[in-house]
């Protein structure tokens, strides 16, 4: 049966539609007909020799299904229609047109439909055996063609009531609930079988659709055997939705007798016979366009086209956000490269100008996109300069650290072989150096700190400005950038050298905050006494109070090298009576004093007199307190060397540098070069992009076309 003679198939006149819908969401990589686009199964019920599979004969166009005056159809044949363009018909070779298969024999391609009727006999005789018997095992069959619409039908068996053959006592229940399991699904069609020769109240097929569709929204009544009623009788009365109204009404029908069926006598004549009937009978005149197996057709596309109406706006948005994802990958990917010089220059321009202002802004706090849960750009090098390096640096005190001996060999030393002065102050400076330089290395580090933060800044503006795409453009600025934020630190830590170079050139013993001779010594008197003399008089704790009053507030370092030099001193003058220290300077024997060599390492002597514990006492107090004069410059410095030469530079000179070492007319291009996948990406997201924009016009279009396809006749 090529496709020149083929006979008008259920809603074929929807294929070219269904067919366009298709190509549409194929084209546009949206797989609709899976599941979206799925069309509701048809089944047929009706009583034993209703003419329910005569019905669906006639829908399909094609005879192959058993029929007979006898229980034919004993296991539900479920009739799988794929529509199947003529170029890619079948993955066998030499592809006919119109071909079935049945799952139970797959890759067995059967052309010949009669032969598929024969197969259909044996496989139900292979499941329920000859005698009668019924089963809910489906017989399924696929139908490929090009003539029909990608569909499923159902063909179950009809109810009967006395059992026959090898049926069960209960063959009229177990039936029902087979049919009731297929038309329950609510996007199953019904055709409800009931030949024009019985009473239509008491229909099977009726009663059963009743029980799953009450409203009656998908059940179509189709009688039956219009042709052999009794001579005067008609069955307008059900045609016309008079007897039990349904509110897709009621089709009539004319199928060929079994008469007709042992002649062979083929659909295309059954057709023609049946239109002579409604066409002379007077009584069906008036609803004649409700008559005849091509109205069914008409009446089923009807409702498969609603349906397919139905289901349009929910593509329609499925296709409009695929089309608006397309559209958000395609801004993703940017326009690429422009193909002239001057778009190139223009581009290369905007982004370095784009990624130098977004690296100030970054730098000053001012990012739109900051990050909440996190410091960022700013505010880390705000925590850099004051949480790590103002309050590490404040943290560090080396005068704490020497001890008193320390700071007795260094007055002896400096006194050499002349005698300790009471305010030593040669010692006090060579000390008080020695304490300044221990703040080189964190001064320096400060600076490196920032320089690795802003580094980490530039890296993050390169993939947040979207500059990756253009991996070489992205490597030249970051590389550029390295080197504009290495040139920032070499004068930063130029300057750190020099300002700790400062503090080391000349120690203003004159500074305001320092706590001076006199009131060191007056400190130390006190504290000497409070060593000395157990419980220190009340004016010594007076002038103790009054001097932590007025210079251990100033500076805190000061305050605590007093306490710990008390203790420090303490445990030495507790350990102080040491035996046969002077056996280690001389001896004497029979009168003769003999002098030892002094070992190779001296020690400084230890203070015997209240006035050496004084001048190690006061040296100790001078040297907190300048020191943390020192300190307080520094941390106040050091801060806004680093903000001058690294941070703030970047808004004085970053663009401008990125210009001069990257704008060069002859490397503009190649900065521009892409990923090879970005632009095949792009190509890709374009071709996405329109495919779904005229699938979305398409399918704007559609509703219209169907309610001509559906309804009109052919
Ligand atoms: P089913 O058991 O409901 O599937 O009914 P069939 O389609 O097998 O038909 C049962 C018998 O009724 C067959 O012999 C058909 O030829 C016959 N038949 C079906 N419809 C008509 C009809 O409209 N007119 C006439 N005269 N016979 C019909
Ligand atoms: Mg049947």
């Amino acid at each position: 049966m090529p496709g020149a003679h083929h006979q008008h198939t259920l809603g074929d006149g929807l294929v070219p539609l269904i067919n366009k819908l298709q190509d549409i969401f194929s084209q546009a990589g949206v797989d609709a007909l899976g599941g979206e686009l799925e069309l509701p199964q048809i089944a047929v019920v009706g009583s034993q020799s209703s003419g329910k599979s005569s019905v669906l004969e006639a829908l399909v166009g094609r005879d192959f299904l058993p029929r007979g005056p006898d229980i034919c159809t004993r296991r539900p044949l479920v009739l799988q229609l794929v529509h199947t363009p003529y170029s890619h018909a079948s993955h066998h070779e030499r592809a006919p047109a119109e071909w079935g298969e049945f799952l139970h024999r797959p890759g067995e391609i059967f052309t010949d439909f009669e032969a598929i009727r024969e197969e259909i006999e044996a496989e139900t005789d292979r499941g329920v055996g000859s005698n009668k018997g019924v089963s809910e095992k489906q017989i399924r069959l696929k139908i490929c063609s090009p003539h029909v619409l990608t569909m499923t039908l159902v063909d179950l068996p009809g109810i009967t009531r006395v059992p026959v053959g090898d049926q069960p006592v209960d063959i009229e229940k177990q039936i029902r609930e087979m049919i009731l399991s297929y038309i329950k699904r609510k996007s199953c069609l019904i055709l409800a079988v009931t030949p024009g020769n019985s009473d239509l109240a008491n229909s099977d097929a009726l009663t059963l659709s009743r029980m799953v569709d009450k409203e009656g929204r998908r059940t179509i009544g189709v009688i039956t055997k219009l042709d052999i009623m009794d001579r005067g009788t008609d069955a307008l009365a059900y045609i016309r939705n008079e007897v039990v109204p349904l509110r897709l009404g009621y089709v009539g029908v004319v199928n060929r007798c079994q008469q007709d069926i042992a002649q062979r006598r083929s659909i295309r004549e059954a057709r023609a016979s049946e239109a002579e009937f409604f066409r002379h009978h007077p009584a069906y005149a008036e609803v004649a366009a409700n008559c005849g197996t091509e109205a069914l057709g008409w009446t089923v596309s009807r409702i498969l086209g609603d349906h397919i109406a139905e289901l349009l706006p929910a593509l329609q948005d499925k296709l409009v956000a695929r089309k608006n994802d397309a559209a958000r990958e395609l801004a993703s990917l940017g326009d690429g490269r422009p193909d002239d010089p001057a778009g190139q220059a223009a581009m290369v321009l905007e982004k370095l100008h784009g990624y130098a202002a977004s690296f100030t802004k970054a730098v000053a706090g001012k990012n739109e996109d900051l990050n909440t849960t996190a410091l960022e750009g700013g505010a880390r090098i705000h925590y850099v300069l004051q949480d790590i390096f103002v309050k590490g640096l404040e943290s560090l005190d080396p005068t704490r650290a020497m001890s008193e001996e320390d700071i007795r060999t260094a007055i002896q030393n400096s006194a050499g072989t002349k005698a300790v002065l009471l305010l030593p102050e040669e010692p006090f400076e060579m000390l008080v150096k020695q304490a300044i330089k221990k703040m080189s290395d964190p001064c320096q580090k400060c600076a490196r700190l920032v320089h690795d933060e802003l580094a980490r800044i530039a890296r993050q503006l390169i993939s947040a400005q979207d500059m990756q795409r253009y991996p070489r453009l992205a490597q030249s600025v970051e590389d550029a950038t390295r080197d504009f934020l290495a040139e920032g630190l070499a004068p930063a830590e130029t300057m750190i050298a020099s300002l700790v170079d400062c503090q080391l050139a000349h120690i203003n013993t004159n500074h305001p905050e320092f706590v001076g001779g006199s009131k060191a010594l007056r400190l130390a008197q006190a504290e000497v006494g409070k060593r000395r003399g157990g419980v220190p008089g009340q004016e010594n704790d007076d002038s103790f109070e009054d001097a932590e009053g007025g210079v251990a507030s100033r500076s805190p370092g000061a305050r605590r090298a007093l306490g710990d030099a008390s203790a420090k001193t303490n445990a030495i003058v507790s350990s102080k009576k040491e035996p046969s220290k002077s056996e280690l300077l001389y001896s004497h024997e029979d009168g003769v004093v003999t002098l030892r060599e002094p070992p190779g390492k001296l020690q400084a002597s230890e203070p015997s007199t209240d006035e050496e514990m004084l001048q190690v006492i006061v040296t100790r107090i001078l040297l907190g307190s300048y020191y943390s004069i020192s300190r307080g410059i520094l941390t106040d410095t050091v801060p806004k060397a680093v903000m001058h030469f690294l941070v703030n530079s970047i808004a004085r000179g970053l663009q401008q540098h990125l210009i001069q070492s990257l704008y060069h007319p002859n490397v503009v291009s190649s900065l521009l070069t892409e990923h090879p996948e970005t632009e095949a990406k792009r190509v890709a997201a374009k071709a996405k992009f329109s495919a779904l924009s005229a699938a979305a016009a398409t399918v704007a279009t559609m509703p219209s076309e169907l309610a001509g396809a559906g309804a009109v006749r052919r």
